[in-house]
């Protein structure tokens, strides 16, 4: 049994990462491109964003791209594409960034959240239907930290509700689930493509639809100067001015490096996996943590694995809390923390705000009297739980095996060594008649 960096013993992380982490990674076409694009004076306008726009759209061999300035943008517009508005109700996960789900409240709708799986954290097929009612129009399947949601399920009951899937992509650019690429199964797909995300070209964002009339609805909504475009008779009646009220065009340095980043990121995203499933690969049958991907041979994959997360079961540990497995971990010179988003039904945004002073929480101020939606603490049992059930594991860029065993090795050496870890835990959970208890005394 070795020594816990933790309590005096030495490190197992000893190489420096150098570039390990680093991302994006800029190359010498990408700043070529910006410089391009910077001198010619063409940061605003749509003619680099139009040829992004195709370029994402043959990647993902869907139809019809729409570039937008954020991410939350591109959902809101794939919100209002589907037609969503006052009083009318979406599903969505409550752990999840707040993007999936918040725009709606602008166009007079509401937010019903369903639970988890604990395994997938994707939103569980399972409580999708009891979520519904007479006003649901569509449910948020968010591919969370890279995980392609169980779609077959989520498909098959929107269709037989008549509700809309729109896919969130933000954490999944070019995941595949049973092999077909996420983003392009349900109705609509919003993609975020901001610096931090595993497709990172700026702040950025993209709505993906094969519907024309998705489609130009957010063309409508946000993108008045590409109006000229618009064949549907309904929307060309109130062209020229946006319907929403926002400006949500792409700003065309962005759209320069996605038009460079399409190229690059299949390999890279290919290398990121590598090393990704190598590290969880190598941590494999270890007691106490999980690795959060799909299995092997089902054709799904983690995309370019962004927020990767690990499962934590602290009762295989004799109830040692996360906070102190973590802790043990960065002793090491490993980077977990516990947790995830927070659980957003549980905020007063959701709860109590009066957002447009209409003398109702917006939660509920457009709905029928007498129907509240918001969730009373325990309804959603595996989100309110997941902060003790995940923590954060290194996101390798660079498929270099000696240094990501490194990594692994610290994570290894805590859940071994766990029962050293119990007597300095205040935080740790009685497990009866465990290991853990009898280290205690
Ligand atoms: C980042 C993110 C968004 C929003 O994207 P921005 O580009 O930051 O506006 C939406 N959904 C999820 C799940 C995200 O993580």
């Amino acid at each position: 049994m070795s020594t816990l960096a933790l309590l005096g013993g030495s490190k197992v992380v000893t190489s420096e990462p150098g570039d390990l982490f680093k991302w994006p990674i800029i190359t010498a076409a990408i700043e070529k491109r910006v410089l391009e694009v910077l001198r010619r004076g063409a940061m605003s306008g749509t003619d680099v964003t139009q040829e992004f726009e195709k370029a994402y759209a043959r990647w993902y061999g869907m139809k019809y791209a729409l570039g937008h300035n954020t991410g939350t943008a591109a959902l809101h517009g794939a919100m209002f594409g589907l037609g969503i508005g006052h009083g009318d109700e979406i599903i969505c996960p409550s752990i999840t960034y707040w993007a999936s789900c918040l725009p709606v409240l602008s166009l007079g709708g509401t937010i019903v959240f369903a639970d988890i799986d604990p395994d997938t954290l994707c939103i569980d097929p399972k409580d999708i239907e009891r979520c519904i009612t007479r006003r649901t129009k569509a449910v948020i399947a968010v591919h969370y930290c890279g995980m392609p949601c169980d779609m077959n399920p989520i498909m098959k009951i929107a269709r037989k509700h008549k509700i809309a899937v729109i896919e969130d992509v933000s954490h999944a650019h070019g995941s595949l689930y049973k092999g077909t690429l996420t983003g392009t199964i349900g109705d609509v797909a919003g993609f975020s493509l901001m610096s931090g995300k595993s497709f990172a070209i700026g702040e950025a964002g993209i709505m993906l639809t094969n519907d024309r009339r998705i489609y130009e609805r957010a063309i409508a909504f946000g993108h008045y100067e590409r109006h000229s475009t618009l064949t549907l008779p309904d929307l060309k009646a109130g062209a020229g001015l946006p319907w929403g009220g926002y400006k949500y065009r792409m700003h065309q340095l962005s759209s320069a490096v996605g038009i460079e980043q399409v190229k690059n990121y299949p390999k890279q995203m290919a290398e990121i996996d590598k090393s990704m499933n190598y590290f969880w690969d190598l941590l494999e049958g270890v007691p106490g943590i999980r690795a959060h991907r799909p299995r092997k041979g089902s054709g799904s994959t983690m995309g370019g694995w962004y927020a990767a997360h690990g499962l934590y079961r602290g009762e295989e540990l004799g109830g040692l809390s996360i906070s102190r497995f973590c802790e043990a971990v960065r002793a090491e010179g490993g980077s977990a923390s516990a947790g995830c988003n927070s659980a957003l039904h549980l905020h007063p945004l959701m709860n109590c705000v009066d957002v447009y002073s209409v003398g109702r929480p917006t939660r509920i101020a457009n709905l029928p009297r007498g129907i509240d939606v918001r969730e009373k603490r325990g309804r959603l049992p595996v989100t309110e739980g997941i902060q003790e059930r995940v923590f954060s594991i290194p996101w390798f860029k660079k498929y270099r095996p000696g240094i990501i065993r490194q990594y692994a090795a610290a994570y290894r050496k805590v859940a071994e060594n766990y029962r050293s870890l119990l007597p300095g835990d205040n935080k740790a959970k009685t497990v009866s008649g465990s290991a853990g208890l009898s280290a205690r005394r």
